[in-house]
């Protein structure tokens, strides 16, 4: 979903955290927002900024808390969750798969907002107490902001634009009365797009009467939009690529190269000839590696004669290939992730047996949405 690159921080209960880069940009945002408060409120800037930050953290650490909850109960319902991330707009906890039933879908949405509305509840009372035990501002202003973000983020999760945790909740509903995800999910995005829309025409009243805040919804509405059009179209790739391995989709007649003719040959007989940007290196029965027009590139011209393929040849095995007992949807994430356009096919004893690609796994994506299957 992120484009941008984040980083590692950690593991929690052993899922994976991470913060993209614009995480940055919000924390500042928020640091800036705290300390002015409560610099308004305590009039000492250093014990502001300093209080200002704890409040941040213990404000993300509520996010990252909620995020937990959902992927605990994904994890007790055997959904893996591939890692966590915080990033500009909150956190997210990204699935492996979608879950499995209506009843899954509805626990692990529903464990976000009430982990968020306990945790408002928990700053609630430490600010009754402080308040009651007259711990000081630096005490009681934290936690009741603390308290009222929480109680915010729960509510706001619960409006139903899928993927939010409200859509989901109302996803599984549709999909335990009509006992189909996809149908189920359609109307759950359409919901989540009009949402999407709705926020981002809120930002625009704002933004023309001269509330800058009203970007941020205009932001938010935008990715969630995206996200909502996302979803669906993974549970429509999922559904039609169910069951469906890499074996059987594969082409199985495909142009292999030895690695002892030289450059020269390559580019007439191979590249010229049949007009693809690479090749499998195969010797014998092993696969050796993909050579490109870009490996070619490298060399000057006047040694294409005297250059073989074999010492071009890049090592990347790993990257672009894929076992025949994979999954089809795993080849299309896989070939999404790297850009590109297909994956060779070796099996387990390193021999190239096919090649998968993009467009042969879109053409039986849309023949089976045609169907309806
Ligand atoms: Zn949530």
């Amino acid at each position: 979903m992120f484009s941008l690159p984040s980083i590692k921080i950690g593991k929690i209960l052993g899922f994976n955290i991470e913060i993209n880069y614009t995480w940055f940009i919000i924390f500042l945002v928020i640091l800036f927002q705290f300390t002015h408060i409560l610099n308004a409120e305590i009039s000492s800037f250093p014990i502001s900024v300093l209080t200002g930050l704890i409040t941040t953290l213990l404000f993300f650490s509520s996010l990252l808390f909620h995020e937990l909850c959902h992927s605990y109960i994904a994890r007790l319902n055997n959904l893996p969750i591939k890692k966590i991330t915080l990033f500009i707009f909150g956190g997210v906890a990204e699935m492996a798969k979608e879950p499995a039933t209506p009843a899954i879908e509805f626990k692990m949405a529903i464990a976000g907002p009430l982990s968020s509305f306990f945790l408002s509840a928990f700053f609630y009372g430490v600010f009754v107490l402080a308040s009651f035990l007259n711990l000081g501002l630096v005490i009681t202003v934290p936690s009741y902001y603390l308290a009222l973000i929480n109680l915010s983020l729960a509510i706001f999760n619960l409006l139903p634009g899928f993927p939010l945790d409200g859509g989901r909740l109302f996803r599984a509903t549709l999909w335990f009365f009509l006992k189909d995800i996809k149908p189920a999910t359609k109307v759950a995005s359409l919901v989540g797009q009009g949402f999407a829309y709705l926020l981002i025409f809120v930002g625009f009243v704002s933004v023309i009467q001269g509330l800058v805040g009203g970007i941020w919804f205009i932001l938010i509405g935008w990715f969630l939009n995206q996200a909502a059009q996302g979803s669906y179209q993974q549970v429509v790739l999922q559904r039609a690529l169910s069951g469906i391995k890499v074996s059987e989709i594969m082409t199985k007649d495909i142009l292999t190269i030895e690695p002892s003719i030289t450059l020269d040959e390559m580019v007439n007989n191979y590249f010229l000839k049949h007009r693809f940007g690479r090749f499998p290196v195969v010797e014998g029965d092993n696969f050796l590696g993909v050579i490109t027009i870009h490996d070619i590139k490298e060399v000057s011209r006047e040694k294409w004669f005297t250059t073989n393929v074999g010492e071009v040849l890049q090592s990347s095995k790993k990257s672009f290939t894929i076992s025949p007992d994979n999954d089809a949807i795993h080849a299309l994430m896989q070939m999404a992730q790297e850009e590109i356009g297909h994956l060779l096919v070796i099996n387990e004893k390193d021999k190239l047996v096919g090649l998968v690609t993009r467009t042969d796994i879109i053409r039986l994506i849309k023949v089976k949405t045609e169907l309806g299957m």
